[in-house]
């Protein structure tokens, strides 16, 4: 037997099964057509972002990392809950242009930005975090030829990391950012060639449980932005402080310490810490991880020389991080739950595999669940960031997901 992540606790799971949002997920699962079905409870959205912001200090601001979970209903939804957007594609632009979302609110963060991606992004005033002088200079010369001054920050490679994350982004040799010792020298470059100077992004990484991992990391990152704005003697309009805080998804992981974390902030980024600096956190699956519940429906039940196999209509296509294809190292269950037996006693192992002909389409292994019957629903948790948008949907022609809001 395998132990499973912790069900999020905004899911009441009552004698008669699991609830979302106060509904049966069957009800919900009527109301899309079918399974498989993600759906994303707004009330975990909403107090998610209203317990973060009364954790830090009201001088920081939250943006919305796109690359999360980019759906359109939901990028509308978290609009008003948040101060500003992080894209990293022109794809995730067009996403919230069309959501009506203001370019003023939004950075352009990510490796291998096109010039035609450029070129977009400095006509509609979208910020540039810059990933390399390469692509500085090149965004330069295309604000020129549209007489446009590029809003353009430096996305800085720090000399630190962030402990413990779950990836990292900074640190040593990476292709992330320019390096400390060299962005110094680019603020003062495109400051001089007229930008509309923002600032620096400094993000350390990803998935962190340690709060006091994180405090250290926003302690190195306002210590080394105040380093290289006086070194190149540029001011210091803004500050991506980067975000990194993670969910717990696996046996064993604690949630994050939130009041740990904003008691560091209300010391690192104190009022009179760069007094006009705007300082900001960018947060994904914080912010929608835990919200999205992935329901999908057994479809075969077999055994195989004594084990039990679920077979379900969902898969990697479709959850690729619960399968543990994306970026884990060692396979881990995801919090699962069948749907209707949900406070019921466990008594079988089973594993649960989704219906793509590979073995690694696998979301559940030697899990220990009530029974499950042909027909029954499976809920996979922790389904609201990096789900539909980080899975190979087209891999074997099933198709996409259905997506709800609730
Ligand atoms: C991926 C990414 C994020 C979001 O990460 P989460 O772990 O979802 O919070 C934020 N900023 C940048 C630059 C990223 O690449």
């Amino acid at each position: 037997m395998k132990p499973t992540g912790p069900i999020p606790g905004h899911y009441a799971s009552t004698d008669n099964g699991l609830r979302i949002a106060g509904a049966t997920p069957s009800s919900l699962v009527e109301q899309a057509g079918a399974t498989p079905l993600f759906v994303y409870d707004r009330a975990a959205i909403t107090d998610r972002i209203a317990a973060l912001r009364s954790a830090i200090p009201s001088r920081i601001e939250v943006n919305y990392a796109v690359k999360a979970n980019p759906w359109p209903d939901l990028l509308e939804f978290i609009e008003p809950l948040v101060d500003g957007f992080d894209i990293a594609s022109i794809g995730e632009w067009a996403l919230l242009d069309e959501a009506g979302i203001d370019a003023a609110r939004t950075s352009f963060a990510g490796p291998g930005k096109r010039d035609e991606e450029l070129e977009i992004a400095i006509a509609a005033g979208v910020t540039l975090n810059c990933e390399s002088a390469g692509e500085a200079g090149r965004a330069l010369a295309i604000g020129e030829r549209l007489d446009t001054a590029p809003k353009m920050a430096i996305r800085v490679n720090p000399d630190f990391e962030l402990r413990g994350s779950g990836m990292k982004m900074s640190g040593g040799a990476k292709v992330f950012g320019v390096d400390a010792d060299k962005a110094a020298a680019l603020a003062r470059r495109v400051v001089d060639a007229g930008c509309e100077w923002q600032g620096f992004h400094i993000f350390a990484g990803s998935q962190s449980l340690d709060a006091g991992a994180i405090a250290e990391a926003q302690r190195n990152t306002i210590a080394l932005a105040s380093r290289l704005a006086d070194e190149a003697g540029v001011p210091l309009p803004k500050l991506n402080l980067g975000g990194g805080f993670g969910i717990p998804y696996f046996a064993g992981d604690e949630p994050l310490d939130l009041e740990a974390v904003g008691e560091g902030l209300h010391e690192t980024a104190a009022v009179d810490v760069l007094p006009d600096t705007r300082l900001v956190l960018e947060l994904g699956r914080y912010l929608v991880g835990e919200a999205g519940v992935y329901l999908t429906r057994v479809v075969d039940r077999k055994e195989s020389q004594g084990e039990t196999f679920l077979v379900v209509d969902g898969g990697l296509h479709h959850q690729l991080a619960a399968s543990g294809n994306f970026g884990a190292v060692v396979k881990r269950n995801y919090p699962v739950a069948v749907v209707e037996r949900s406070s019921d006693a466990p008594e079988e192992v089973v594993h649960i595999c989704g219906c793509l002909c590979t073995p690694l389409d696998r979301l559940a292994t030697q899990v220990e669940l009530p029974r499950a019957e042909v027909g029954d629903l499976i809920a996979i948790f922790c389904a609201g960031a990096y789900g539909a948008t980080a899975s190979p949907m087209h891999f074997l022609g099933h198709g996409p997901a259905r997506e709800m809001l609730v």
